[in-house]
């Protein structure tokens, strides 16, 4: 029978054919246009304004309409994904000064691919042995300053390696051996190390080694889209869904063709791989492309005014309540947003940071901030139009009823 005909006969045998057809026409059935729905109230979720910042509790950002247009666009059609990936990587890569690119699941899956690119090459037998390293003839340390050692350095050693801390050049020139996988670098943290950017990768290069870094929340400045690349890092992670605002479950792996090649195989849709379950579907893929395209237009200069003019609102309404000290200030290296920071006498203050974020929370509507008892912060970069004046009400609010 030709689908044609097919069709037609499930058409007029409604009862057997009604789910059979719902599963052949599954690519062409024209969405309806359902009613409204609140998903999260419907749920029982609580909602609220962002005034805290690109936290992964919080959901950390809001796509742009353009990113959200590709992924509803991507949803309608099918692609191989190889394809997809290709296509995409290569202008990541044309945008951030790559050899290479690929969109992961997150900064924290790039640099667990990356490494296993790094570590596995092409090999197939490498990449199914992942992450069992011993007598597989695959390198198992990575060397990172003691000050970039942080939790997310986690993602290193899912791929079977331990991470090696030195402190000084010449105990990293001690630390380089045989089994020297790669030299890791944390950004955010460059000014507590000893050992900055270019000496890095300069002992690197002389030693042979790959570098890595993690520049997973350190746009802006749109600048560090590239200057990593350039600089000679082998390999760059940074986050899809924090300041690029692009899907929160997505980031992006760039640097040298062959270590984003062996990423690769250690990916979907190739099973039997450490990265099997480090999926990103075609709407991230495309949506995250968008949202680095949409990203790299925008008047920077003039997006970080605006977040100071909400901060400074909120700072004033902070100020008018006796007993509340108030700094703004922007951090040099990672989350380059103006961030106000609170304090206050607490022989005049009656609350803690803790009951102060409660209370903001349990009001109408709900606002999160960050901070703990001694202290509260909030940035600008997640709020949308108008409600820093929200914020910067219940602020003082909630600043009155703390010292009443
Ligand atoms: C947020 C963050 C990560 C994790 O990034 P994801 O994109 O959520 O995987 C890794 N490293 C640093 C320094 C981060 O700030």
């Amino acid at each position: 029978m030709k689908r044609r005909d097919l069709i037609k006969a499930l058409t007029v045998t409604p009862v057997a054919g009604a789910a059979f057809l719902g599963d052949i026409t599954n690519a062409e059935a024209a969405p309806k246009q359902a009613p409204k729905r609140d998903y999260f109230a419907e749920l029982g979720v609580r909602t609220f304004i962002n005034a805290a910042g690109t936290y992964t509790a919080m959901t950390a950002t809001l796509m742009r309409p353009e990113t959200m247009e590709a992924i509803r666009a991507a949803s309608q059609q099918f692609c191989m994904l190889d394809d997809l990936q290709d296509k995409v990587g290569e202008r990541i890569a044309a945008i951030t000064h790559a050899e290479a690119a690929v969109v992961t699941s997150g900064a924290f899956a790039g640099l667990t691919l990356g490494l296993a690119g790094i570590l596995t090459g092409k090999d197939p037998q490498k990449i199914r042995s992942l992450p069992h390293l011993e007598g597989t003839g695959m390198k198992s340390e990575v060397i990172c300053q003691k000050s970039h050692a942080i939790g997310y350095n986690q993602a290193l050693t899912n791929t079977g390696c331990k991470i090696i801390m030195i402190e000084t050049v010449e105990e990293l020139k001690n630390a380089i051996n045989s089994n020297t996988a790669s030299m890791h670098f944390l950004h955010a943290n460059a000014d507590s190390g000893k050992i900055m950017h270019e000496e890095w990768v300069a002992i690197a290069k002389q030693n042979g080694i790959p570098t890595s870094i993690d520049i997973a929340a350190d746009v802006p400045p749109v600048s560090n889209l590239w200057r990593f690349n350039d600089m000679g890092f082998d390999m760059v992670v940074i986050s899809g869904g924090k300041a690029l605002r692009g899907p929160q479950s997505a980031g992006i792996l760039m640097g040298k063709k062959d270590i984003i090649a062996g990423a690769r195989l250690s990916m979907p849709p190739r099973g039997e791989t450490i990265g099997r379950g480090m999926k990103v579907n075609k709407e991230e893929i495309l949506g995250m492309l968008v949202a680095l395209e949409e990203f790299i237009k925008i008047d920077h200069d003039a997006m970080a005014k605006q977040y100071e003019q909400k901060i400074n609102q909120i700072k004033a309404a902070v100020d008018s309540v006796k007993g509340f000290k108030t700094s703004v200030s922007t951090p040099k290296l990672a989350n380059v947003t103006p961030t106000l920071r609170i304090t206050w006498d607490s022989s005049i203050v009656k609350m803690d940071g803790d009951q102060m974020k409660l209370e903001l929370r349990n009001g109408k509507p709900s606002i999160e901030v960050v901070g703990g008892k001694d202290n509260l912060g909030i940035t600008a970069w997640c709020l949308k139009e108008g409600e820093e004046k929200i914020v910067a009400k219940r602020m003082k609010e909630v600043c009155q009823k703390a010292v009443s």
